[in-house]
């Protein structure tokens, strides 16, 4: 039980923070809504989109409006928005298939990829479709020193970048201890790689990211961006999807990948989700500033707790993860079941600690939400080893991370 009762804590939190880093997230939230309606209005975005023509999906013109509406929303030139992207993971491995051929050589800036790209990659695991197995090289190195980002390249980067058909960043730390990269962090490097070899293509990561700074990466450089419906724009409402953004000719050659050639992106029956994925992206902003409030209520009340918090609460942010570092099992696990019990779906459930296919240790996991997986609404995980962190994220309303906090904090 903390000094102080927990209501009077978070009014002392909310106090403070409303005072500091709330009117930057409002001011965040401002610039992308207004460029999100922006792309609603120059696109014309009308009744008649809601509807989708079933069969090959020819002339379907909803999808067709999503696309551009997306491109802009997302500051790129094109953008490919689908249900049938199964997942974040799928969008990035579409993004790599669509770019790389046999002999090109992949270059990774931020360390280990997120650990579902392992296997797409090729580095566990022996899929025949990998993009080692196919003939890719990859190239791993990490602009990440501790808990700072560089940016002067070493001597082996800048050869490697020489030789790189992809240059890849990830801008979320997901689930690692490094810091996330910033936008202004990216662009600075991204010029650093343009000048060392201008043909290559700069891809980034953008999972998790979306709307949580006022520009995103293909604002500032980036040729291709990838990222999950289930998370950041989809606002909370898109029950499954993808996309991919930014340089047509390469958006064009994912659609490829993701259809076949000669069919590209002008097919492919959209289910009449059309409605769903613009109303999602309408809301994204907005969800996304209901989120990053409640990870900042988070971290500063754990911080005044004496727990170690990634990012601090004053601190810049580039995606939706708030790391908090609580020292001791139980705590752990006490702080997943008092989310768990808090959610609006499924809080009859007890979370335990669990073998997770890809990960050394347990697992303990908490989220009930309307959508399987989606982490733009409020969900805790994190590994039962030292220093054992929670890793909380989402949060689609304010008020619900703010009361979940509240009861974690007088049980904690
Ligand atoms: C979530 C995530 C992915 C993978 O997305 P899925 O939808 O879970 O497949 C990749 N990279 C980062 C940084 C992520 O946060």
């Amino acid at each position: 039980m903390p000094a102080i009762h927990p209501e009077s804590a978070v009014e002392e939190a909310e106090k403070e923070l409303s005072q500091s880093v709330w009117p930057q997230l409002e001011s965040i939230y401002f610039q992308n809504f207004e460029r999100v309606l922006n792309a609603f209005r120059s696109h014309r975005v009308g009744e008649e989109h809601f509807f989708s023509v079933t069969g090959y999906g020819h002339d379907d013109l909803g999808r067709a409006v999503t696309d551009r509406v997306f491109a802009e929303a997302l500051q790129a030139e094109s953008a490919l928005v689908r249900t049938s992207i199964a997942s974040g993971t799928h969008a990035i491995a579409i993004a790599l298939n669509g770019c790389l051929r046999h002999g090109d050589t992949l270059m990774m800036m931020t360390g280990s990829p997120y650990d579902t790209l392992e296997e797409v990659i090729g580095i566990r695991g022996d899929d025949p479709q990998s993009l080692r197995n196919r003939g890719i090289r990859y190239l791993e190195t990490s602009v990440i020193d501790g808990q700072e980002i560089r940016n002067t390249l070493t001597e082996q980067q800048i050869d490697g970048i020489r030789q790189a058909r992809i240059v890849y960043f990830q801008r979320s730390c997901g689930y690692s201890i490094r810091p996330s990269l910033s936008v202004r962090q990216f662009s600075v490097l991204c010029r650093q790689v343009r000048i060392i070899n201008p043909n290559a293509i700069i891809f980034v990561d953008n999972c998790y990211g979306e709307f949580t700074e006022a520009q995103e990466p293909t604002a500032v450089g980036a040729d291709l961006i990838a990222g999950s419906l289930i998370k950041n724009p989809g606002g909370g409402i898109v029950p499954a999807g993808g996309y991919i953004a930014g340089r047509k000719d390469l958006v064009d050659a994912c659609a490829s990948v993701l259809t076949c050639p000669g069919v590209g992106r002008h097919g492919g029956y959209t289910f009449d989700l059309t409605r769903l994925i613009l109303q999602g992206l309408f809301l994204a902003p907005h969800a996304v500033y209901e989120a990053l409030k409640g990870m900042t209520l988070a971290a500063f009340l754990f911080e005044r707790e004496g727990y170690a918090s990634k990012p601090l609460w004053h601190e810049l942010r580039t995606d939706i993860i708030q790391t908090l570092q609580l020292g001791d099992p139980e705590k752990l696990i006490g702080f997943c079941r008092t989310l768990q019990k808090f959610s609006p779906v499924n809080s009859a459930i007890t979370p335990i600690p669990a073998d997770v296919p890809g990960y050394a240790d347990k697992v303990v996991m908490a989220g009930g939400t309307f959508i399987e997986g989606a982490t733009l609404e409020l969900s805790a995980d994190g590994p039962l080893r030292a220093p054992f962190s929670v890793f909380l994220q989402g949060g689609l309303c304010y008020a619900h991370t703010r009361s979940v906090l509240k009861t974690i904090l007088e049980t904690i």
